[in-house]
This record gives C-alpha cells, sequence and structure tokens, in this order.
C-alpha cells in the first residue's frame, strides 16, 4: 500500500477524540479540498510501498487497541481490504476515515464518513472534477450500508454551509442527528478556535454534535499527530 506515516497518537476528532490510537495514513486522493490538512498525501502526493503485514506488524508494536486507517483516501488503495482483514484478525478495534468517493470491500468498527461541501472546492484545474467525484452521494449510501456504525463530519467554516450540509444530511437518509458532527476548519489551532464558537452555535442550533480537531489544539498540527 501506498503510505505517507503511521504513528501513534491521540484520536484528534470524532466520537473517539482523546482515544489513543495507532494512525495508518494511506497517500492518494482523488479530491483536492483548498483547506487540505494533509497536502502531502493529494496535492503533492508522497509516501512509499508497505505490505499489509508490515503494517499488521508496526500497529501491532504499538500495543494500542485502536487502529485508524486515514488518508489522503483509503479507499482508493486496492490492498485496503486485505489490510482491515489483517487488523481484524489481529483483534483491532478498526476505523476508517473515508472522503466517500470510493466503495471498495472492506471490514471496520467505525466508519468516519466526511463528504465534502462547496467550501472545499478549490480554484484551477481541479475545480471541475474535484466538484463532480465530491457530490456523488450514491457511494456514500452504499458505504453506510454496509458499516456497522458510522459518523458523519462536516468541515465548517459558518452558517453560509449549512443548507448544503442539511441537504447531504437528508439525502443520506440519517435521523440520528447526533452521528452528524460538524467541525470548525483551519489549518492550526487559531484557525480553528477563531471558528469554535460559531459552529458550536449551529451544533445547538441543528441537534448535531460539535467535535474538536484536538491534534491541533494539543499538538499544533503537523506530520504525526
Ligand atoms: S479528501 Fe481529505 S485528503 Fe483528500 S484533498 Fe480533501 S482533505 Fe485532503
Amino acid at each position: 500500500m501506498m503510505i505517507s506515516e503511521c504513528f501513534s497518537s491521540l484520536q484528534g476528532e470524532g466520537s473517539l477524540a482523546g482515544v489513543p490510537s495507532f494512525f495508518i495514513r494511506t497517500t492518494g486522493c482523488r479530491l483536492r479540498c483548498r483547506w487540505c490538512d494533509t497536502p502531502y498525501t493529494s496535492w503533492d502526493a508522497e509516501g512509499q510501498r508497505f505490505s499489509v503485514e508490515e503494517l499488521r506488524e508496526m500497529a501491532q508494536e504499538s500495543r494500542l487497541h485502536h487502529v485508524v486507517i486515514t488518508g489522503g483516501e483509503p479507499l482508493i488503495q486496492r490492498e485496503i481490504g486485505a489490510l482491515t482483514a489483517q487488523l481484524r484478525e489481529a483483534s483491532f478495534h478498526i476505523t476508517v476515515e473515508t472522503s466517500g468517493t470510493a466503495a471498495p470491500e472492506f471490514d471496520c468498527d467505525l466508519l468516519s464518513l466526511s463528504p465534502k461541501t462547496s467550501n472545499s472546492d478549490p480554484e484551477g484545474r481541479w475545480t471541475t472534477r474535484h466538484r463532480k467525484l465530491r457530490s456523488d452521494l450514491e457511494i456514500a449510501r452504499r458505504l453506510l450500508e454496509r458499516a456497522p456504525e458510522y459518523q458523519l463530519k462536516f468541515v465548517v467554516r459558518g452558517g453560509g454551509d449549512m443548507p448544503e450540509i442539511l441537504q447531504i444530511v437528508q439525502e443520506l437518509g440519517i435521523r440520528e442527528s447526533w452521528k452528524v458532527q460538524l467541525m470548525p476548519e483551519g489549518r492550526s489551532a487559531e484557525e480553528t478556535e477563531a471558528r469554535s464558537v460559531v459552529v458550536a452555535g449551529l451544533c445547538r442550533e441543528y441537534g448535531f454534535r460539535y467535535t474538536p480537531r484536538l491534534h491541533l489544539s494539543l499538538f499544533g498540527g503537523g506530520r504525526g499527530v
């Protein structure tokens, strides 16, 4: 598999925020979000090949129970099914983080689905392709149908994002509003902090869950956290 980095840290976002986890970050992505916080897996993808056996071994060496497979977009990796099978065999709790633009066969305990809205649209030659791919909700629907547990995470800049988010939630048929999570957009603690009160207010208004980005406030972002 093409891997950008593997490391132990605390889960920064979502319903497992704060849980010590081993992260496997794949490299390569179909989208080009303008605020992407891991451009080294998308805009300027870099990484090296590891076998699923090597990844399983590294996860076991971490002595942690939770593994997070993230990216980039892990679901475009040909070996994703084989990797999750290896991790299942080793009794890990598996979270898969995805933008929902591909739906191969794989196993997980928690599907962390993060559909992108128009606030992610880049300018330039990627605009059309990004818009087309990010808005194909049929793939997201298929992923949700198969997921044993899920959370739906949105990156939010402000109230202007809400009509689009509400439409996606409705089109996906999500009734469990507490599984819809809003997190402030930002690539630094300062940026997310500046939006946090507004985003928390939107959560109160719409009955959605607020998720922090702990890795930014605790560790300052960057690689390996
Ligand atoms: S989907 Fe994720 S990895 Fe891909 S460009 Fe967007 S933020 Fe970056």
